[in-house]
This record gives structure tokens, sequence and C-alpha cells, in this order.
């Protein structure tokens, strides 16, 4: 892992007046670059060549500049840092840029890049979670399987491809790869909180550093199961299965917005003590039951592609900002407020 110091002093470098926002056109790179332009700053769209006109159909969501290319192999790095930027790692960027890269690549990135590596990794994950004293789902291996559990399987990108089985007889039909997760599967409404947490912040729901801002909900369409009803009435047997191919949003009970702060405040106390805290934009996601508690079976460590939903605020930011607000705004926000009080390094690594 590149070391912060080296971040530092590629940072400082930088002319702060001309600092540039960068990432990948995909996910959520229209709402990146509509945030930055509400916020004065100017962008750059790293974008495959066939793509720009898809960017270019939206004139206050398309990067200002574009760098094309003709796959994402490698980063283009040494240009982005000769343009000032700050690259914003979504879920396109980690996924085609890679752990290798994004631990080693001397471009800075907005948050703490070891909170990418935290959420990468499946024992780190649960460490983490458990140690934000967040509900878990319970772990099985194929023997001790004895409930209905969700297996997911390496490589399943989106919950594509993940199974259910009720015992291990069930596991051995049905899972025919040897790297597998298995869960408990749990009933009840999924709930997706985007969360962003700054240091530099003192206002709102303030922690033992910075504070926590609870910026929307979301949830998560998936297919077959998500409308399996319908299957269910017409009378076809169906075999559920989880991949992801949209969002919806969604507000929770005024009652239940304490528990998802406090999961979101466990979240980021426990990522201070575990690798020096995760900053900005992040995910909790849960499952809440008829007991109205909600178990997490994982954390995004970077903007969800379900705060798409919400490029002019959502019900929440209405409350923080009383003027529209999405993530990615917050993000470019964040930069400038870090810029100004000389603190690019709390928030870049
Ligand atoms: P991504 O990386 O896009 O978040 P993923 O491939 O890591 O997706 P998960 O988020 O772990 O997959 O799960 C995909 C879907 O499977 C969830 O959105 C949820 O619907 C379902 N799911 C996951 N874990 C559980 C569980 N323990 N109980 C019930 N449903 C679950």
């Amino acid at each position: 892992m590149i070391a912060r110091e080296e971040i530092a002093n590629v940072l400082k470098g930088y002319n702060k007046k001309e600092i540039r926002i960068a990432t990948i056109c995909s996910h959520t790179a229209l709402q990146i670059f509509h945030g930055a332009r509400q916020e004065g700053i100017k962008t750059i769209g790293i974008c495959l060549k066939d793509h720009k006109k898809i960017y270019d159909a939206f004139p206050y969501g398309r990067p200002d500049e574009y760098i094309l290319v003709d796959s994402y192999s490698e980063l283009p790095e040494d240009e982005l840092i000769k343009k000032n930027a700050i690259a914003i790692p979504h879920g396109s960027f980690v996924e085609y840029y890679g752990k290798k890269n994004i631990e080693s690549t001397r471009l800075p990135m907005f948050g703490n890049r070891m909170s990418l590596t935290w959420e990468g990794s499946r024992d780190k994950l649960y460490e983490w979670m458990k140690d934000s004293g967040l509900k878990v789902p319970k772990v099985f291996t194929p023997e001790t399987i004895d409930r209905p559990c969700i297996v997911k399987t390496s490589g399943a990108k989106g919950g594509h491809g993940y199974m259910i089985v009720s015992s291990p007889e069930e596991f051995k039909k049905k899972i025919k790869t040897t790297d597998y997760h298995i869960q408990e599967y749990i009933s009840g409404v999924r709930v997706y909180p985007h969360f962003f947490f700054s240091p530099l912040s003192k206002t709102g729901y303030t922690m033992k550093r910075g504070s926590l801002e609870m910026m929307s909900i979301d949830r998560r369409i998936e297919s077959t199961i998500h409308e399996s009803y319908r299957s269910t009435i017409a009378g076809i047997e169906l075999k559920p299965s989880f991949t992801v191919m949209g969002n919806e949003g969604l507000v929770i009970r005024e009652s239940l917005i304490k528990k998802v702060l406090e999961a979101g405040e466990g979240v980021i106390e426990s990522s201070y003590r575990l690798f020096g805290g995760l900053t900005g934009p992040f995910c909790v996601e849960m499952i809440c039951t008829d007991e109205l508690e909600f178990y997490t079976f994982e954390i995004s460590a970077r903007i969800v592609a379900g705060t798409n939903l919400y490029p002019t605020g959502s019900p929440y930011t209405s409350y923080s900002y009383n003027e529209p607000t999405s993530t990615g705004r917050r993000i470019a926000i964040e930069i400038k407020n870090a810029a100004k009080a000389d603190r690019l390094g709390e928030v870049i690594y």
C-alpha cells in the first residue's frame, strides 16, 4: 500500500485553485460531475471512446473534459496528476482498476483507500462489522447449515449467482465452486442508508471527531426475487436470484433513524480503531426484521449507486442543507472546504 505521506507529497504539488474531480464515466459519474459543477469545480471523465456520446447526452452531468480510452486496463495516473485531479473511487472505478492498482497508485483519491481494502475482503469486512457493534447474519460451513442460508459465491457481482440452500445435502447438490461464503438468510426489508462522514464538520450528528450525515436511503431492485410474487401468482415455480438491476427510494419510520445513525457511527468509530478512519461517502447494507432489528450484511466504503436517485437531494438532505444536495455535490463541498482549511490530507488518500 502506498504511504499516506507519498500522496500528501503529490497533493503538495497541486495548484489548489485548479483542483479537478475525476472518475470513470460509469456508476455514479453523472451525479459526481453534476455535483462538482454546482460547486464550480471542473471535472475529468475517463471514458471509453464509444461511451462519450452517452455522457454528452446530459449537458449538466457530463464531465468538462474527457480522457478517452480503449479500455480501463490502465489508470492514466500521470496525466491526471498533471491536471491536479482528485479521483472519486466509485463502484466501477474500484471494479475496473482493481485492488492492486488502487493500493499502489500515486493518484490522490477521495476518502481513505484503506477502507476499500477492508470492504474487499470477507474476513476483514466481518471483523469490521462486528467491531462496529452491528448485528450480523450468522456464518455457516456447508456441514453446519441448519436453516435457510444464502450462498455468496466469489466473483458473483451485484448478487448475480447467489443461491439459497437449507441443508448440507442441498448445498452439495447446488454449489459446485470451492470459493463461497454461507450466511444465514435474514427475512425482512432491505435498507441501504447512504452516509457521509466528514472529519472537518462540527455541525449535525457530531461524534468523537467530525460529524455523520445521513444523505438518503434506497432499496435495490433485484431480479428475480423482487417481483417473485408475480411468478407465484402466475403458477410458475421460481428459483430466486439476486441480480441487482436498479434502485428505488425509501424513507424509514422516523423512530428508526436513531438505530440507523448509530449503525453509521459504529462503522466510523471502528474504522478509526482498525485502519485510520473512513471518510466521505459509505453505505451500511442492512435488513430490518419484523422485530425492527437491523442486521448488516455488508459495508460499501464508497459512494453507492443508490445515491443516483437523489441528484437534487433527498428528504433527509433537505433537513441538513435546506438546498438540493446530492452525495456527489457533498463530495465537492468537502474538497472545497478541505482545500480552504489546508486539510486535504485528512480527506484524501
Ligand atoms: P454489491 O457488491 O453490489 O453490494 P454483492 O455481490 O456484494 O453486491 P451483497 O450485497 O452481499 O452482494 O448481496 C446481494 C443481495 O443479496 C442483497 O442486496 C440482498 O438482497 C441479498 N442478501 C445478501 N445477504 C443476505 C442475507 N444475509 N439475507 C438475505 N438476503 C441477503
